[in-house]
């Protein structure tokens, strides 16, 4: 029999890519969307990837206890891979509560549910941002977590703790937190990618829409940083090698191969690329010019960060293997096929 794994947020731009990747290593996806931060898009892109055209959709919010309640009576589900969440670190600054409701009351409802049925493997999307500014890098899972400076980091931190607390205290219930360093990139394919509402927040999807004309030009946020080239250095990791890193995730808890009942894995290249560096190698693979300048800096955000990711090399037997090239080239395939 093939194990099912509910994706919730698997219409969304991760969700997405991890849901092709399941359906390929052979699971059963069940996808659950409110669709409150994307259309069906990335979802039609899914079943012309698979195959899939019978796919099984369920529109509900997570924040609705009784919903989810009843998607875990309707469908026998081994494992849970929780993405339903917002992502805006600016607008979780100015709607905390906004952040807090939904990304907290969600998950506390996943786990409930949990416990309730007597246990369930989850696994959590966390990010790098629960480790601050950090003071040795590359950072690993024993790196300290610094306080968070935002409501969306302090949302992750706090669902890291929901998901360890729950884990000691209920029989059954097992997890696993990845910590995503920065996502990019698109499927090969280009039939799903990242669809960023009004003007993008993140590097790529701003130097794609400039590549293409959406915007005018790229503002370079700070360029006397103390890195080689002043520009921040981060850890980007091509969205495929990040799907597949839940399918190793998931394997490791259906397959009793997990250590403790908590684990935490950064997935993360271990590369450090600057924002120069990314706008270079995007000019270069793609053959193109990118209109930027130099600005000020934008607050909040950390001089450099990136992984070690050798737990995840050696316990989940993943590696990510896309080059930043690559993935810059399937970004912007994405891009030109939305136009
Ligand atoms: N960045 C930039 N211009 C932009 C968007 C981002 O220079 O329009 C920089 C940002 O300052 C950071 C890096 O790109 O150094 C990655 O930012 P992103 O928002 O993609 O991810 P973060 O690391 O903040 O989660």
């Amino acid at each position: 029999m093939k194990k099912t794994v509910l994706v919730s947020g698997g219409a969304g731009f991760i969700g997405s890519h991890v849901t092709v990747e399941l359906i390929e290593a052979g699971y059963e996806v069940v996808v659950a969307d409110n669709f409150s931060n994307c259309d069906d898009t990335c979802f039609e892109g899914v079943k012309k990837i698979t195959g899939r055209e019978d796919l099984p959709l369920v529109k509900m919010d997570f924040c609705d206890r009784n919903a989810v309640g009843k998607l875990f009576k309707d469908y026998h589900i081994d494992a849970v891979i929780h993405f339903a969440a917002f992502k805006a670190v600016g607008e979780s600054v100015a709607d905390p509560l906004k952040y807090y409701t939904n990304n907290l009351q969600s998950f506390l409802n996943v786990l409930d549910v949990a416990r309730e049925q007597g246990g369930c493997n989850v696994l959590f999307s966390s990010s790098a941002t629960v480790y601050g500014e950090p003071e040795k890098l590359p950072v690993t899972e024993q790196s300290p977590r610094q306080a968070a400076t935002s409501p969306y980091g302090n949302t992750k931190q706090m669902c890291e703790d929901f998901l360890r607390d729950c884990v000691a205290a209920y029989p059954g219930v097992r997890g696993i937190a990845l910590r995503y360093f920065n996502p990019i990139g698109a499927h090969p394919s280009a039939l799903i990618g990242e669809l960023p509402r009004g003007v993008p927040n993140n590097l790529v999807p701003f130097i794609t829409q400039t590549a293409i004309g959406k915007r005018a030009c790229l503002s370079i946020f700070g360029n006397d940083y103390p890195t080689p080239d002043g520009t921040c250095q981060r850890d980007y990791i091509d969205i495929v090698d990040l799907a597949k890193a839940h399918v190793c995730a998931v394997a490791r808890m259906l397959d009793g191969k997990m250590e403790e009942p908590y684990e935490i894995f950064n997935i993360g290249t271990g590369r450090p690329v600057s924002v120069l560096e990314l706008v270079n190698a995007f000019e270069k693979v793609n053959n193109l010019k990118l209109n930027y300048k130099f600005a000020p800096r934008r607050p909040g955000d950390v001089t450099a960060i990136w992984a070690d990711p050798s737990l995840a090399n050696e316990k989940l037997g993943w590696k990510a293997e896309r080059t930043v090239e690559e993935t810059l080239a399937a970004a912007w395939a994405w891009e030109r096929r939305l136009k």
